[in-house]
């Protein structure tokens, strides 16, 4: 694997302060800050965000984006994420499908969201998993049937996060029946989320908030010219872009903000001694996985595909984010009272309460292990 030391330019660092100058004046003093990429959905922001050229920052000039490099669109990411800012409108256009749409595309398909997602006003969703596929996408049993001018779509998928309030989802689903090769015959079909037989329910977190659901397809028509990419070549398009959503500052700084508000609500004591190890240890693991993740967004940015360094970051990061939650909650329980309902509080319940998802989604531990493993023994 190839992790190389890198630091960030004087320009790049210019970049990071005027993240943060527009984070001080966009997030008003009364913001609720949330943990990672569940924090908000809020489209002016994402509009403004937008403005500013930073969303659609991967995405070509010609296409109503920014052309600018992987380390541009961390340091911004990264700058978001930490302060917990609303950024689930555009997140997942921005990281995922709008790279996805560019790679794989036809004109017409770039030319008429692109610029859209990079304006911060197109919102897409991840059509992947299924009630009984989720680690193991090959065994998907949407289906698609070749009807006049488009598909007819039949199924389920599951753990759909922002479909009801997203525009758009890359559903996969199988156009040819499994003959042998069960990674063929798989195809990625653009569903228009309000589309008629599209029906949305909804599945509450473990704290009753409303993130994912269940999207039912039921003889949904899409047109032949949403078809993502070839037909037959889903599971290798939906491989790859996995490989986008991995190993960014998403995967490490969920829990940065409880930490951060522990800090200030210590600030004004001693700290005893199982603090002070907290403390410190936290910090050096928030670096020491920041810095892998940067890493691989200079791999990327030099036109290297790393997926076996995204999916180790990606099981380091979100495993730590996990391990976190215990030593904040055990550090804090001998100063802090967190049912006092300080900011403090609220993010660490909101933190135990979501946290067993941080190793889920995106791929499971043991699968990204399993990645990571054959990627070694290559
Ligand atoms: C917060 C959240 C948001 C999500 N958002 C989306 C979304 O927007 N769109 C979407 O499509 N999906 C989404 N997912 C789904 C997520 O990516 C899947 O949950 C994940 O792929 C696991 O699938 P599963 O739940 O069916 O578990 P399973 O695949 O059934 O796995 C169950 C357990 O078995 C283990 N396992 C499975 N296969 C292997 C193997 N080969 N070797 C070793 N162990 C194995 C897994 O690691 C896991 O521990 C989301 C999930 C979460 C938690």
């Amino acid at each position: 694997m190839e992790f190389a030391p890198t630091t960030l330019t004087a320009a790049e660092e210019e970049l990071r302060s005027e993240v943060r100058e527009f984070l001080a004046e966009e997030l008003p003093p009364d913001f609720r800050p949330g943990l990672g990429m569940a924090a908000g959905h809020n489209p002016g922001f994402s509009r403004k965000l937008a403005a500013r050229g930073w969303v659609g920052m991967a995405i070509p000039p010609q296409y109503g984006g920014h052309g600018r490099t992987a380390v541009d669109r961390f340091i911004v990411t990264e700058e978001l994420l930490a302060a917990g800012a609303p950024l689930g409108a555009h997140f997942v256009a921005d990281r995922q499908t709008g790279p996805a749409l560019l790679h794989y595309g036809t004109e017409e398909q770039r030319q008429r969201f692109l610029p859209a997602i990079s304006a911060g006003e197109c919102w897409f969703s991840l059509g992947m998993s299924e009630p009984d596929s989720g680690s193991d996408l090959a065994s998907v049993r949407t289906a698609a049937t070749k009807v006049d001018g488009g598909w007819l779509i039949n199924g389920t998928k599951i753990w759909t996060s922002g479909a009801h309030l997203n525009h758009y989802f890359a559903v996969l689903c199988r156009t040819s029946p499994n003959e042998g090769d069960r990674h063929a015959g798989l195809s990625q079909l653009i569903v228009d989320l309000s589309a008629p037989g599209v029906k949305i329910s909804p599945i509450p977190y473990l704290d009753g908030s409303h993130h994912f659901n269940e999207v039912l397809l039921q003889d949904v028509f899409v047109p032949d010219d949403m078809v993502l990419g070839e037909v037959g070549s889903g599971w290798r398009q939906v491989t790859s872009e996995l490989a986008y959503e991995r190993s960014g500052p998403d995967r490490y700084l969920s829990t940065f903000n409880v930490y951060r508000e522990m800090l200030r609500e210590l600030a004004d004591q001693p700290l005893d001694d199982t603090q002070t190890r907290t403390v410190g240890y936290l910090a050096a693991r928030f670096w020491t996985i920041r810095q892998l993740s940067l890493s691989v967004a200079r791999l990327i940015d030099a036109r290297r595909a790393p997926a076996m360094e995204a999916a180790f970051v990606k099981d380091m990061g979100t495993v730590f984010e996990q391990e976190s939650i215990g030593l904040l909650r055990a550090a804090a329980d001998r100063e802090l009272d967190p049912g006092r309902g300080s900011l403090f509080a609220r993010l660490l319940a909101e933190a135990i309460l979501t946290g067993p998802s941080f190793t889920l989604r995106g791929g499971t531990t043991e699968v990204l292990r399993s990645v990571a493993a054959k990627g070694l023994g290559r």
